[in-house]
């Protein structure tokens, strides 16, 4: 572990810069596994769950933000308790009705840069592709349903460290501290290189009170528009993860049974999609699997929409954890 004085001299020096800048590189050694532990809160899997269901075909896996039915319980009841608050505060007559009429979300973002010389260094055409790509997601600009979250690049910061970009599982509690900006309505978005089976990481929104410096996504650098990992390549990486930021869960939590993903207009769907289906229906309820839901494991080219169910959830999420 550095001693605490050295990260504050490095967050000195590695601050975000106004965006088309650059920022001076960083280069420091390993600290304890932090980010890891903490990881784990987000991260857990039921036992049950083989570690093939959350492999593609080819063998990309989205991330690991499932949950146990046991853990998105907890996390509903607290956010059903918070919300249940707000409206006996005044804010309305009923929770839907005066949710639904939230204003449109405006979402800060501080893009960093994790790179090794020139791997991983995308240029700024890639990251404004990138932002772009988030707005269209999220803004029903793909002929899905209008979430009204917007995001606005504030800076970007390149950090060139091979250390970090060669391992960010490992380095993830050394490096957000160190680069994080913003309070908690504020996304801070890492792209460096991961390695294995995994696209990104997020953090729910619910975690961001006990540890705000760890808030935020990371995404592998080909992920982004244009970029190089065949299937992956559309940008949506981001978006999904980003999905997690804003509270939403896989489509395919709790599987069958259970409450699902607590969004009316997502069928059930008992295990994640591979690849890009033309059609499946793994869960007896009725509804097919929403196999071209962003918030579900297909390709890109396979991913088209949000719905609007999801749109009310990310907008309660939001009221009752990042306004
Ligand atoms: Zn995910």
């Amino acid at each position: 572990m550095k001693p605490l004085a050295a990260a504050a001299l490095l967050a000195a020096l590695v601050p975000a810069v106004p965006f088309g800048q650059s920022a001076p590189s960083a280069s420091t050694g390993p600290s304890a596994s932090t980010g890891h532990e903490r990881r784990g809160d987000d991260c857990a899997r039921p036992p049950a769950a083989p570690e093939a269901r959350h492999r593609t075909d080819d063998g990309h896996a989205r991330d690991r933000m499932d949950l146990s039915p046991a853990e998105a319980a907890a996390v509903e009841t607290r956010l059903n308790r918070i919300l249940d608050g707000l409206v006996q505060g005044g804010h309305g007559p009923s929770k839907s009705a005066s949710l639904r009429r939230a204003a449109p979300i405006t979402v800060p973002v501080y893009f960093h840069v994790i790179h090794a010389g020139a791997q991983g260094n995308v240029s700024n055409a890639m990251i404004q592709r990138q932002i772009s790509t988030l707005n269209t997601s999220y803004g029903g600009g793909d002929g899905g349903a209008n979430a009204h979250v917007s995001f606005t690049l504030k800076a970007v910061s390149r950090t060139d460290n091979a250390a970090w970009f060669g391992d960010p599982e490992r380095y993830e509690g050394t490096y957000k501290p160190r680069l994080h900006q913003g309070g908690k309505s504020t996304l801070n978005l890492y792209s460096t290189y991961i390695g294995g089976d995994l696209l990104g990481w997020s953090t729910f929104p619910w975690k961001y009170k006990s540890d705000p410096t760890m808030d935020g996504v990371t995404i592998h650098y080909a992920s982004m528009p244009g970029g190089s990992i065949e299937n992956f390549n559309k940008g949506f990486s981001a978006t999904h993860e980003v999905g997690h930021w804003l509270g939403l869960y896989h489509t395919f939590q709790d599987g069958c049974s259970g409450q699902g993903d607590r969004v009316a207009d997502t069928p059930a769907e008992r295990d994640p999609t591979n690849g890009c289906p033309s059609f499946k229906d793994t869960c007896p309820t009725p509804g097919e699997d929403p196999v071209h839901n962003y918030m579900d494991y297909g390709y890109d080219t396979c991913m088209t929409s949000f719905t609007p169910g999801q749109g009310t959830r990310i907008h309660n999420v939001w009221t009752a954890y990042r306004a």
